[in-house]
């Protein structure tokens, strides 16, 4: 069989399943370890067993509805592969933006630092901590996770990507506190859907709850880290979240709550949905 026959005969079941043709082409040159362009060059080729059998076993999986990500065990994070599997949540493009920002951030307010202490609180697949390590030679980076499988994967993407990073398990800022570690900046995206929320299934059935569920309100984790992180943050410091798209009145309550005259920032994503919040602790006029 032809790579242009077999990726039309899954194409057409991709296709009588109304699921998306694209994954037939996506998973094979992923397979082939080829370029896009180059899959185009070798469309009249022939296909060998071992990729055969191996692109078989994997739209087999798609068709079963688990995500592309994890049968590639890969996803590109800032223009970088970071490993996934089962144990990580699969890194979204709206969290590229968080790390974006908190770069700009570093410009804005540690210019004049020879060191900057940051700190990831429950980093999954460590891409938000590995990416700003790589793109920022000035930090020195902590990150944390109370799952020890995403650490494990974590590390493995670290020492990929010959990251910097300093990897503690441990629940919340517990390991922090343990270490006594203070920071500049304190990052986290914790998980932040309702658990009652009704959210796709391919999210749903694959994705690690840990990682996606943050009590009734979503907010679980931000108000227990708001009540506690001034124990491990410097005395001028930034605090720097990802959160839900629906959030904002409820984030803005929590906030006057813990943070009552501390400024504060909600950022909108590229669609324009409320996503990233940054809380400037003694960095800027009190409010
Ligand atoms: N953005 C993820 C989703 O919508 C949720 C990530 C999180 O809870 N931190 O599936």
């Amino acid at each position: 069989m032809t790579v242009r026959e077999l990726i039309h005969q899954s194409e057409a079941m991709l296709d009588e399943k109304d699921k998306d043709c694209n994954v037939a082409k996506v998973l094979f040159y992923h397979l082939a370890n080829k370029e896009p362009h180059q899959l185009y060059l070798m469309m009249d080729e022939d296909v060998d067993e071992e990729l055969y059998q191996a692109f078989q076993l994997g739209m087999k999986r798609y068709m079963a509805g688990e995500p592309i990500q994890y049968i590639k065990g890969k996803e590109t994070f800032f223009s970088r592969d970071f490993t996934v599997n089962e144990n990580v949540l699969i890194p979204r493009y709206e969290t590229e933006e968080l790390v974006e920002n908190i770069l700009y951030k570093i410009d804005d307010y540690f210019e004049d630092y020879e060191s900057i202490n940051l700190c990831d609180v429950g980093t999954g697949s460590g891409a938000i901590a590995i990416s700003l390590a790589l793109e920022e030679p000035k930090l020195n980076v902590t990150a944390t996770d109370i799952s020890k499988e995403a650490l494990v994967v974590a590390k493995q993407n670290a020492s990929d990507l010959n990251a910097n990073v300093t990897f503690y398990q441990g629940d919340m800022l517990q390991p922090l506190i343990d270490h006594d570690i203070h920071v500049d900046i304190f990052v986290s995206n914790p998980p932040y859907i309702p658990s009652g929320q009704e959210i796709e299934s391919v999210v749903k059935d694959n994705e690690p709850h840990v990682a996606l569920f943050g009590g009734n309100d979503g907010l679980y984790f931000y108000r227990k880290i708001f009540a506690d992180v001034k124990k491990v943050i410097k005395e001028r410091a930034l605090l720097a979240f990802e959160m839900g798209f629906d959030q904002r009145e409820l984030m803005e309550e929590a906030i006057r709550h813990y943070f009552p005259d501390t400024p504060f920032e909600i950022i909108k994503d590229i669609n324009g949905k409320d996503r990233m919040l940054f809380i400037y602790y003694h960095l800027k006029e009190e409010l």
